[in-house]
This record gives structure tokens, C-alpha cells and sequence, in this order.
């Protein structure tokens, strides 16, 4: 057994988390150590996002800086692994010779091999093929950022045809993975603890269409619903052209399944929805959250919103400025566009919306969404909630935080360390825009009975996209 210690830094979004994960745990069950200082590891795993340019800026400075440390110490192995494994093999073998292992978004699960490979070779190892499935890799427990919480891979990679996304490059076509090996694993989690999962996917709504006719979300949310110790079930991220009747009659039916949805619209305005090939319109967009609301009406809804994309005017900006209004988003996520090499927009549409203007508009989106998610948070004081408890808070010592069915953040005073991931009731005493303050009330019940708390490593995290 190799006990070389390494070092693992996540880029990205939840997806690159949870594959994080599943490295760390195929590293560790190969007899590697797993360790938070970069200076004392062996091996220096990257793992990369490249859905911004910008994020990609930032990976591209840390592959530099790590040429220092393989001249001082050769025998350290330096792997890049993910979307821009992926996409830029050729140059990171070719022009970036300190790397030792180029590993794609498909053939993590065989990471550890990988890396001996190149300790034994003392070669470059490249491998973007579809040799190694990650989601067969045995999650270890001590790699979990939380023992109550887990996300679980459904389907990977993406067919839609988004002109300003880069993902169904990197990640390739969409592969749902089948209802029976996703049914075992989450229950092998709840064995463990787990009491909230999140249901991964870039198109996590499309689920199923590759598999057996008449298997898709809705019958996988069926079925999950059915282990008696899952509290909360969630998933992301949908797409608005995949929200069924039947996806939604199923939401409706479970009600572990969390009333918060995350429904990116992108845009308000038809000619912008046009141009960025995201198969809907604003009327058709806004009928589905109809739908959905007249069978929950206590749904919630989060959005996504790109700002400045190639030929947005003032109208199509007020347009996106009026759908926050009329949705009543409780969040929204606002970027800025930039465009990203390799994709449809930056190589045919012209960057024509001046960045002092995609600025103006990004601030107006998020001022938008802070004044109406203070209005919907203030309507919450007073009300008693039940929360997921997560950690410490991370800018207050004394206050823990903690996560409502509808994916509020809840703070409030605490000094037991025994509640992380319990579930407790909380009133609600004070409302902010991203958050709520809360009280922890006498009777708190758990669900996990005699359950102590068993939170696992923080992994290093790269600035995320
Ligand atoms: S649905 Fe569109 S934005 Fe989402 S991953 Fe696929 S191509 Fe990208």
C-alpha cells in the first residue's frame, strides 16, 4: 500500500464537489492519506471547472504556482483532473510538462491507478476517456463534508444546446445512471447517517430518457421516497423544458421532496431566450411555474440570470428585472456574460454589451432579488421552523447555522455541538436578505436518536465559478 499523503482542491459547482468526493475516497481506499496542507502532500490533485473563463483564469495561476514546488521536489505528482482535464489535454501535456496525470470528467474513478502509474513510469499519464466510472467508487464516510447531508449523482453530461455553455463539451452526452444502483446507494448512505440528499445533474430533470421507457425523475423521486429515514429529497439543476405534469404531480404527491426549486430562467426576454437556444419562452417559462404552484402552493422557486448577454437591451433587461418581480424568486444567481471560448456565443454572436453595462445590470438583477427576498424572508418572522443543522456559523463563534425544508439559512445562538445534523425546531426573530436569525425552541426533537456527530474533513476549495 502506498501511504503517499495528497492534497485535493475542488473548482466548481456541487457536480465537481461530490466528484471530489468519490476521488478522495478511491485515493484513500488505494492506501493514499488524505491531508488539508499542500506542503506536506505527495500528490496534488486539481480537481478543474471551466464554465467561466474567469474560473478558468484562476486554475490556470495554480497550475503555474505548482511548477515551483515539482522543481523543488521531482518526485511530487501533480494531477489535473475534470472539465478542464478534459478539454485541454493536449496543451497540459504538451506545454505544462510538471504535470503528471491529466484525468477527464470520466475516468476519475480510476484515479489512484492513475497516479501510480505515473509514480511507477515516472511518465505523463493521460486518460480522457471513459475508462473510469466514478459513480461505482465506494464512498468513504470521513470524505463527507457532513454526515447527514449527501449529494448523489443521477445523470452526467448534458445534450441541450445552450449557446453559451461549454458543459456537453466537457461533460459530454447526458448518462442517467439506473433507478436500482441509485435506490442502493442512497440507502447504503441512510445506513450511514444521511437523512438529505441532493439529486445531482446538470439536466437532473431529463433523468431517465436513455433508460427503460416510462423511467425518468418522477419515478425515481417515487421510489427514493419510499426509504422511511430520508427526510428531505432535493435535486438540481432542472431545466425549465423538462418540468413535466408528471414530475410535477410526483413533487406534489412526496412531501419529503423539498419545496424549494431551483428553475434557472436565464433571462426574461423571448429574444434573449431566443438567442441563447434555451427552448422556451417567458410565457411558457412562467406557465410552468404556474402549474407547479397551483399543485404546491407553498412552493418556493431560485433562478438563475445572465447578464448582458450578446444584443440584450434595456427592454430585454427589464424584462429579466420584471420576472423577478412577477415569480417572487426567494433567490437568484446573477452572472455576468462572458464569453467562453468553444462555445456557440463566442464564436458567432458579437460581445456587444459594453461591461459598464453588464455591470449596471448585474447590480440592478441583485438589487431586484435583495428586496424581494427580504420581503418574503420578513414574512417568516414569527413562524417556528424546522432546520437541518449544519456547522458553526462561518462569521459568528457563538451561533450555528442551519437549513429550513425550503433552503432558508437559518442562524441562531448555540453551543451544543451535538445538534449538527439534527433536525430542531428554531422561531424566527429577525430577517435579512440571504439569511434569518432564529431562536432554538425547548422542544427539540431529533431524528437521530443517540446520533453523535460525526461531521467529516473539510476539503480545500478553490474559488468556485
Ligand atoms: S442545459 Fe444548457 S446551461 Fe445547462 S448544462 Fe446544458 S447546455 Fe449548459
Amino acid at each position: 500500500m502506498d501511504r503517499r499523503k495528497f492534497f485535493l482542491l475542488t473548482y466548481g459547482c456541487q457536480m465537481n464537489k461530490l466528484d471530489s468526493e468519490l476521488i478522495a475516497s478511491r485515493m484513500i481506499q488505494a492506501g493514499f492519506e488524505e491531508t488539508e496542507r499542500e506542503e506536506e502532500a505527495q500528490v496534488l490533485l486539481l480537481n478543474t471547472c471551466s464554465i467561466r473563463e474567469s474560473a478558468e483564469d484562476r486554475v490556470w495561476g495554480r497550475i503555474g504556482a505548482m511548477k515551483a514546488r515539482k522543481k523543488k521536489d521531482p518526485e511530487v505528482i501533480i494531477g489535473v483532473l475534470g472539465c478542464m482535464a478534459q478539454e485541454h489535454k493536449v496543451f497540459l501535456r504538451t506545454r505544462m510538462p510538471h504535470i503528471d496525470v491529466v484525468c477527464g470528467t470520466r475516468e476519475f474513478g480510476r484515479i489512484d491507478a492513475l497516479v501510480r502509474e505515473s509514480i511507477e513510469t515516472r511518465k505523463g499519464v493521460i486518460a480522457t476517456g471513459e475508462g473510469g466510472n466514478g459513480d461505482l467508487v465506494q464512498r468513504e464516510l470521513s470524505c463527507r463534508p457532513m454526515r447527514a447531508q449527501a449529494f448523489v449523482n443521477i445523470i452526467r453530461g448534458c445534450n441541450m444546446p445552450c449557446t453559451y455553455c461549454i458543459v456537453p463539451a466537457t461533460r459530454g452526452p447526458e448518462v442517467s445512471r439506473p433507478v436500482d444502483a441509485i435506490r442502493e446507494e442512497v440507502e447504503r448512505l441512510v445506513a450511514d447517517g444521511v437523512t438529505e440528499v441532493t439529486l445531482l445533474g446538470q439536466t437532473v430533470n431529463a433523468y431517465g430518457h436513455d433508460l427503460e421507457r416510462g423511467t425518468d425523475l418522477a419515478l425515481l423521486l417515487r421510489e427514493l421516497h419510499q426509504i422511511p429515514a430520508l427526510r428531505r429529497i432535493s435535486f438540481v439543476t432542472s431545466h425549465p423544458s423538462f418540468l413535466t405534469p408528471r414530475l410535477m404531480e410526483a413533487m406534489a404527491a412526496l412531501p419529503r421532496v423539498s419545496r424549494y426549486f431551483h428553475l434557472p430562467a436565464q433571462s426574461g426576454s423571448n429574444q434573449v431566450l431566443k438567442a441563447m437556444k434555451r427552448g422556451y419562452t417567458r410565457e411558457r417559462y412562467l406557465a410552468r411555474i404556474r402549474d407547479l404552484k397551483g399543485l404546491i402552493p407553498e412552493m418556493e422557486f431560485a433562478c438563475d440570470f445572465i447578464a448582458g448577454f450578446p444584443g440584450e437591451t434595456e427592454e430585454d433587461h427589464r424584462q429579466s428585472l420584471s420576472l423577478i418581480e412577477e415569480v417572487g424568486f426567494s433567490q437568484s444567481f446573477v452572472f455576468k456574460y462572458s464569453p467562453r471560448k468553444g462555445t456557440v456565443s463566442a464564436d458567432y454572436l458579437r460581445d456587444d454589451v459594453p461591461e459598464e453595462v453588464k455591470a449596471r445590470r448585474n447590480q440592478e438583477l441583485l438589487q431586484t432579488q435583495e428586496r424581494v427576498s427580504l420581503a418574503r424572508n420578513r414574512a417568516q418572522v414569527g413562524e417556528v421552523r424546522e432546520i437541518l443543522v449544519e456547522g458553526p456559523s462561518k462569521t459568528r463563534k457563538d451561533r450555528y447555522t442551519g437549513r429550513t425544508a425550503r433552503n432558508r439559512i437559518v442562524h441562531f445562538a448555540n453551543e451544543d455541538p451535538n445538534l449538527v445534523g439534527r433536525y430542531v425546531p428554531v422561531r424566527i426573530v429577525e430577517a435579512q436578505a440571504h439569511s434569518l436569525i432564529g431562536v432554538l425552541q425547548e422542544e427539540t426533537r431529533t431524528v437521530l436518536e443517540g446520533d453523535g456527530v460525526l461531521a467529516g474533513k473539510g476539503r480545500a476549495e478553490g474559488a468556485s465559478q
